[in-house]
């Protein structure tokens, strides 16, 4: 059993709540590599902000759960020689999709983890979810669950079509299972293709997408009914269309990709949304980078 207070990471608790006072949101990172560690660390140093590191489960099989213990260990020791005297860093699963990986997650340090049930029937979602609760409290490790699903790809997960998370529903899933968190759809989704171009409308003068809003009707109903409670939206790369179009020039072909524009994302982070996941554009960056010099 390796405890993450002892690797000097942190659960989100404190951190959600100081972001929902302040009206901002705190940045989860995907990483799956050492450069987007690196550049992760770097800038949450820079900035002197809290940050989650999070993985999923096929880039914790894909690192090692041994290595990737250490390299948590060796981010929070990074940030320090940066100057940063207490960072606040979070290692968290993201998309746990059983019982069994949770609890291999929070038995080797992380501080925080996900049990995706959103494809689950509602009372299978409910189940497993507050199992995995039962579990990682023990530890002092926060929990996010999920209701409604997002369309793109996750892991080897593909879903065609999104659902809203159902306002009528979140009460009763937060206090049946006690999670601290909870991921809703509310129009975002994975990938650096969020949207179909007919779900879009096109710029005139650049042809660039422009793509539809986010439902904040929804996220205003579910605030509604949980106030304060942490909200937490996946699949929010922006896509910066500066990579999108290197990526293009050196041999690429990504047409038409397309993200949650950062105008969006602030109104969010305003709001209860404490926590925005970004995958892609990391992948993005380093793609760029990677076609432009070779
Ligand atoms: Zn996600």
């Amino acid at each position: 059993m390796v405890d993450y207070k002892e690797l000097g990471l942190v659960n989100t608790r404190e951190m959600f709540k100081r972001a929902i006072d302040g009206g901002y949101a705190i940045p989860a990172f995907n990483f799956n590599n050492m450069e987007q560690l690196q550049a992760i660390i770097k800038a949450s140093a820079e900035t002197k902000s809290p940050v989650i590191l999070q993985v999923s489960k096929g880039a914790r099989n894909y690192a090692n759960a041994t290595l990737l213990r250490y390299m948590a260990q060796g981010a929070v020791e990074y940030a320090k020689e940066l100057g940063c005297e207490h960072p606040e860093i979070v290692l968290h699963l993201d998309h746990g999709d059983s019982f069994e990986i949770c609890k291999s997650c929070v038995d080797y340090g992380f501080s925080s983890v996900m049990i995706d049930g959103s494809a689950l029937p509602y009372d299978e979602n409910v189940a497993l979810t507050k199992r995995v609760v039962e579990y990682a409290h023990q530890f002092d490790v926060t929990v996010e669950g999920e209701l409604g699903v997002l369309a793109g790809v996750e892991d080897d997960v593909v879903a065609e079509e999104s659902h809203y998370t159902k306002p009528e529903e979140v009460i009763d899933f937060v206090t049946k299972t006690g999670v601290d968190s909870l991921a809703i759809s509310i129009g975002t989704s994975h990938g650096a293709y969020k949207f179909k171009p007919e779900q879009c409308t096109r710029d005139p003068k650049t042809g660039k997408l422009i793509p539809p809003p986010l439902a904040f009707d929804v996220l205003d109903a579910i605030m509604e009914r949980l106030p304060g409670f942490p909200i937490v939206l996946h699949g929010s790369s922006s896509v910066p269309q500066e990579y999108v179009d290197t990526i293009n020039q050196y041999g690429g072909k990504l047409p038409d990709a397309v993200g949650i524009p950062e105008e969006q994302l602030r109104k969010a982070s305003k709001s209860a949304v404490c926590k925005i996941n970004i995958d892609s554009d990391s992948r993005l960056a380093f793609t760029a980078a990677v076609r432009k010099v070779l």
